[in-house]
């Protein structure tokens, strides 16, 4: 395993001071609804409205001098993208955010007011990553992966040992999955406490890297389709080194949802829960209340961010169909 417990006892030392500790809150509703426990680690109120910045904070503070100096590097427009401005920030290190001409002007505002130095290349996300690859090349700075690497998958991971230590019963985890860096640290934390714990992970049907990946049984492309849980968007990358090997091993079971269920899933939270979560982070709360997954033993659910746009989100709480 290229992430070994200790790493994410080491990332947990390394990033407390710069990250919140969530809380693992309780829904009385789908206690009721399930007949178990159910808890929610609610992660969509982390510093900058994601879990993305515990790996991006373990891996920014673990630079040694001289490349925190040269700077860090990423073509995220995202929640990575936020999460490295916003660890850069705190560290004192120069971020570059390299975007694609299309990306729309209330993103590239976001990751300004972070901190970072936004670049504008291209029309397109891989003419983006060819920039970060070229800074990485010619100007030294550090590439900083969404999920694919060590230090990021152990930062995740410190999320899994906050839930069973406050919840040291859980017998099931609930988990977004895209790339694989947060279900691959969150199950290898929870299953080194708990080996029998089983992981679930919850990707949307429209373009499921991980889920296809995992049939083929080994990382393929899938064509990339707009969806509401876009923050789950995007491939596993066919040279994947850690991520698909780790869900491989560790995570039990694969769930993949409608449009119309991630929906729910936001308008559930809203109503039942009072939060407010993206499509990528109600994919729990979905998975459940639309009764793909049925818990067993009391069940922890990661509510992973909140960057959704106010009128998108007002639309879906409204019941509007919605084609993303
Ligand atoms: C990135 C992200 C995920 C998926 O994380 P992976 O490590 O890529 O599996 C889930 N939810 C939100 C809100 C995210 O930003």
């Amino acid at each position: 395993m290229p992430v070994v417990f200790t790493d994410i006892l080491a990332a947990r030392q390394r990033i407390a001071p710069h990250i919140h500790r969530t809380r693992l809150g309780v829904s009385v509703s789908l206690g009721d609804r399930f007949g178990v426990g159910v808890r929610l680690k609610l992660e969509h109120q982390q510093v900058t409205g994601s879990f993305k910045l515990r790996g991006a904070t373990n891996a920014v503070l673990s630079l040694d001098r001289a490349r925190r100096e040269a700077g860090v590097a990423t073509a995220s427009t995202g929640n990575h993208g936020r999460a490295v401005a916003h660890a850069a920030r705190i560290s004192g290190t120069r971020a570059v955010v390299c975007m694609s001409e299309l990306v729309p002007e209330n993103k590239v505002q976001a990751v300004k007011a972070l901190g970072a130095e936004v670049r504008i290349v291209g029309r397109s996300q891989d003419d983006a990553q060819a920039e970060v690859d070229r800074l990485v090349a010619e100007e030294g700075l550090t590439a900083i992966p969404p999920f694919d690497d060590e230090l990021v998958i152990a930062g995740q991971g410190t999320l899994g040992l906050e839930m069973l230590e406050d919840a040291p019963g859980l017998s099931m985890l609930v988990v977004p999955l895209s790339g694989g860096g947060l279900i691959s640290g969150v199950a290898l934390a929870a299953k080194t406490v708990n080996p029998s714990i089983h992981v679930v992970g919850v990707s949307m049907e429209r373009g499921a890297a991980m889920a296809q990946s995992l049939k083929a049984g080994h990382p393929v492309d899938v064509r990339e389709e707009p969806t509401l849980a876009d923050s789950l968007g995007g491939g596993v990358g066919l040279q994947n080194r850690h991520t698909f090997a780790m869900v491989q091993r560790l995570v039990d079971e694969c769930i993949l949802l409608t449009e119309a269920e991630i929906a729910q899933g936001v308008r559930y939270a809203y109503e039942q829960e009072g939060e407010i979560l993206e499509g990528g982070g109600a994919v729990g709360i979905a998975a459940l209340v639309c009764g793909k997954l049925r818990p067993r033993g009391e069940t922890g659910l990661v509510l992973s961010g909140r960057n959704i746009a106010a009128d998108l989100h007002r639309r879906i709480v409204n019941g509007e169909r919605i084609e993303a």
